[in-house]
């Protein structure tokens, strides 16, 4: 059975990894074949979206709603890929991170967004 890309789930709030059938590689965003081996078997699988914060980039973009400077962080998923999204509070690198989806301002579109998640 031949899987497409009408697997991916566009619009709904949650992030979808594909998975690699042949080498198991994982990654983000939809893909034809795999990016270590070139397979073209793949399955989707839906993350926890749970991860670890790696990086935080700070952009002063003017025209943000309330003023606020736009943080970026890129969340390496417990699953393996690495996803950027907004920082939704503080957030540092070495931050356990938890995606949520937030409208992006204009309601149309859900943005992934980190938050810090307490360690347990
Ligand atoms: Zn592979």
């Amino acid at each position: 059975m031949s899987r497409h890309h009408d697997d991916w789930t566009h619009g709904e709030p949650r992030l979808v990894l594909g998975v690699c059938d042949d080498c198991e590689n994982r990654w983000y965003l939809p893909r034809d074949h795999c990016p270590r081996c070139g397979s073209g078997r793949s399955s989707s699988r839906q993350s926890s979206g749970d991860g670890l914060c790696v990086a935080v980039t700070r952009s002063h973009v003017t025209g943000e709603v309330g003023g606020a400077p736009l943080s970026l962080a890129l969340v390496q998923l417990d699953e393996g890929p690495v996803v950027m999204g907004r920082v939704r509070d503080e957030l540092v690198p070495g931050d356990r991170a938890r995606v949520e989806f937030v409208p992006d301002g204009t309601g149309t579109a859900l943005v992934p967004s980190f938050s810090r998640r307490a360690l347990t």
